[in-house]
């Protein structure tokens, strides 16, 4: 049985770190992450797991198994948060690995396969602009030079803020991990959105990850004095970034049966006075979608209406692509496993696609990978408020540790291969 009060008390000692007046603050690589790494790296030597830290600081934890060779059974989450953030994304599925390897021990259960409980660094894009740093370079999708010239909003550069964390930036390539190394990839996670609440589900199995196409968008106008340049001699960036910012609107939902959606969430003004014409604007602009098609058309509107913006109001308009990430099908088998465990659990479900990018979208690039939602209340995320009730995260425990039994015991087809080569091995 999966112990409320233990996972509690662990959720309540986590979420201790980086508590701050307004939600909770742990940057990727900050002093509140690593203390709060440091505090779940004790909890799992506790429980009997073996911890490594990758040259990109993810913390990989192994339980073993009775074939030690078999490929694991991966399970895990993310302990970084965004600024002023609350205290259930990422930690749940964190803690979520830790209570299904403590509830094991429990039952004195020993799986076939190893467990290995990753808890991924820099999933939040809060510090660099960058999103799921970790995982990406334990799955070899991003290289050095992609985030050499990452800074924090301070101007630190990404070396120094790995070394200041005991990380070598020049081996970061190094947490490159085999694909053999996987049978299976699962993770637990608050829905961040209504749909669960809403339709009084326990469960949100997650067919595909929506992935977000970024932008970085310089407007350029004239800054000039607000009481003594007439209306139609302006060039007023602001204007023009609004303008961008209600086409980009306008063109997403058009596109909403596509679950696509489009948002300008941070904006700077130069100078940035009241009686200043506003001479600069910098915008920031995030895409998602889970068809690319679709994410295409929002793109192409965007471009569209940049070239419309830079002769109709005279300005210079400079747009930077970020990232660019391809929407992710979770695996068949996966959601298959998660379904009959909602099944013998009596656990009350939907399938659904996920809008929010995870570490699972860059993990089923090395193994069959999936994901479960438990709700969020109001669908509120990113914030002091989000919220899921005690009991709908020991709910999603339950389906999630009937799911790794599964994959832990049962060889899939692919394994087959692994299993005769360890075999062969071994005589
Ligand atoms: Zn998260």
């Amino acid at each position: 049985m999966v112990k409320m009060n233990r996972l509690k008390q662990t959720f309540d000692h986590v979420n201790q770190f980086g508590k701050t007046d307004k939600g909770m603050t742990r940057l990727a690589y900050s002093k509140e992450e690593k203390r709060v790494t440091d505090y779940f790296i004790a909890c799992c030597r506790e429980s009997g797991l073996t911890v490594t830290f990758d040259p990109a600081g993810n913390v990989i934890a192994r339980r073993p198994g009775e074939e030690p060779d078999l490929p694991a059974v991966g399970l895990g989450s993310h302990l970084d948060t965004v600024y002023e953030g609350g205290k259930y994304d990422g930690v749940v599925g964190t803690l979520a690995a830790l209570e299904i390897v403590r509830d094991l021990n429990d039952r004195k259960i020993r799986t076939k396969r190893p467990i290995d409980i990753f808890s991924f660094a820099c999933e939040e894009s809060a510090r660099f602009g960058f999103s799921q740093i970790g995982s990406k370079l334990m799955t070899g999708l991003i290289k050095k030079e992609d985030i050499a010239k990452l800074t924090d909003k301070h101007g630190e550069t990404i070396q120094t803020i790995f070394a200041r964390r005991g990380l070598d930036f020049d081996r970061a390539e190094e947490a490159k991990r085999s694909p053999h190394s996987l049978a299976v990839f699962m993770e637990m996670h608050i829905e961040q959105g209504p749909i669960l609440e809403a339709q009084n589900k326990e469960i949100g199995v997650v067919t595909g990850i929506a992935a977000p196409t970024r932008f970085s968008v310089c407007v350029k106008g004239h800054a000039a004095h607000s009481g003594s340049t007439p209306m139609n001699q302006r060039h007023d960036a602001l204007i023009g970034a609004a303008e961008i910012a209600l086409e980009l609107e306008r063109a997403a939902r058009q596109e909403m049966a596509y679950g696509t959606v489009a948002t300008v969430g941070d904006i700077e003004i130069e100078p940035g006075a009241m009686n200043v014409v506003p001479g600069e604007t910098n915008l920031k602009v995030d895409i998602r979608s889970i068809s690319r098609s679709s994410k295409n058309r929002v793109v192409q509107h965007l471009r569209e209406t940049i070239d419309r913006l830079e002769q109709a109001r005279h300005l210079k308009i400079e747009c930077t692509m970020l990232s660019d990430e391809e929407p992710v099908r979770m695996h068949a088998q996966v959601i298959d496993s998660f379904e009959k465990a909602c099944g013998e659990q009596n656990a009350s479900y939907i399938k659904m696609p996920s809008g929010a990018g995870h570490d699972t979208m860059n993990m089923a690039s090395l193994c069959p990978a999936g994901m479960i939602f438990v709700p969020s209340i109001g669908g509120i995320s990113h914030h002091p408020d989000e919220h899921t009730d005690l009991s709908q995260i020991v709910k999603g425990i339950e389906i999630l540790e009937e799911t790794v039994l599964h994959w832990a015991e049962f060889p899939s087809d692919s394994d087959d291969r692994e299993r005769k080569r360890y075999e062969k091995s071994s005589f």
